[in-house]
């Protein structure tokens, strides 16, 4: 996706943004490793980690990190012909190239501390009940942050009416399903095509401290 934006005339730059610089109510400058940077428009659209600059721009949303855990094993000695979730442990299977992953769990735990070892462990137990036989080389272990709004429903739009900053993020557990929609979505806004949904329940002034939220 990157390469293809690049493709298109576009500028790609990675840098981490430490703050965001404000003139009155809107970005004057995004603060970064690399310098201030500014733009016409800027869209917050970082994931678990959206709140800090969100708050700063008055949308107070209450927000929190999911963690979800997933174990892979490697190159193991069976696979399972397809998915599977296992409802009564609440963990999915999945066989992938070279490994099958077991994936679940959801943990507050916020965005700064370490992996905890329960989740994984009950993965591994789950795993072991379930494919007993299954042989294989290796556990790699991964622990992740979805991104959640205390609704469950994504901020989509603009933060105010000026239409200089939008957001777009907050899709909890079904971001790689709605990220493409939400692109899409935002880029009518900015170049002020009326998209062909109510976005009402995602605009994010609704959480405006200035609009008594
Ligand atoms: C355990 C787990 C299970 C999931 N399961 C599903 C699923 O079943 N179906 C589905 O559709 N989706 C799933 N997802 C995706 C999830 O729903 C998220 O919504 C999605 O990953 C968020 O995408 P995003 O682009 O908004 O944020 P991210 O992909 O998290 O991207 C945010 C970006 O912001 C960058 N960033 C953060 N802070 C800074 C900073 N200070 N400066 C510069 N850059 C910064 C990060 O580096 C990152 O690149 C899952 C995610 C997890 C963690």
């Amino acid at each position: 996706l990157a390469d293809h934006f690049v493709q298109q005339g576009g500028e790609l730059i990675i840098t981490n943004i430490t703050d965001v610089q404000m003139d009155g109510d809107h970005i004057a400058a995004l603060v970064t490793d690399d310098g201030p940077m500014s733009a016409d428009t800027v869209l917050l659209a970082m994931g678990p980690w959206s709140k800090k600059v969100a708050h700063k721009l008055g949308i107070k949303v209450p927000f929190e990190s999911e963690r979800g855990y997933h174990i892979e094993l490697m190159n193991p000695s069976q696979m399972p012909r397809a998915p599977m979730m296992v409802a009564s442990g609440k963990f999915v299977i999945t066989p992938m190239q070279g490994r099958i992953r077991a994936a679940g769990v959801i943990e507050f735990g916020g965005l700064d501390a370490p992996a905890s070892r329960a989740p994984l462990d009950l993965l591994r137990t789950q795993v072991a009940n379930l494919l007993p036989e299954v042989e294989y080389d290796d556990v790699v272990e991964w622990m992740g942050h979805r991104p959640a709004p205390a609704d469950s429903l994504p901020l989509i739009g603009a933060n105010d009416a000026s239409g200089k900053s939008y957001s777009a993020f907050g899709h909890q557990h079904v971001g790689l399903t709605g990220g493409p929609k939400t692109g899409r979505i935002i880029a009518d806004l900015i170049t002020q095509k009326k998209p062909n949904i109510d976005l009402a329940p995602f605009d994010p002034t609704k959480y405006d401290s200035k609009n008594g939220q």
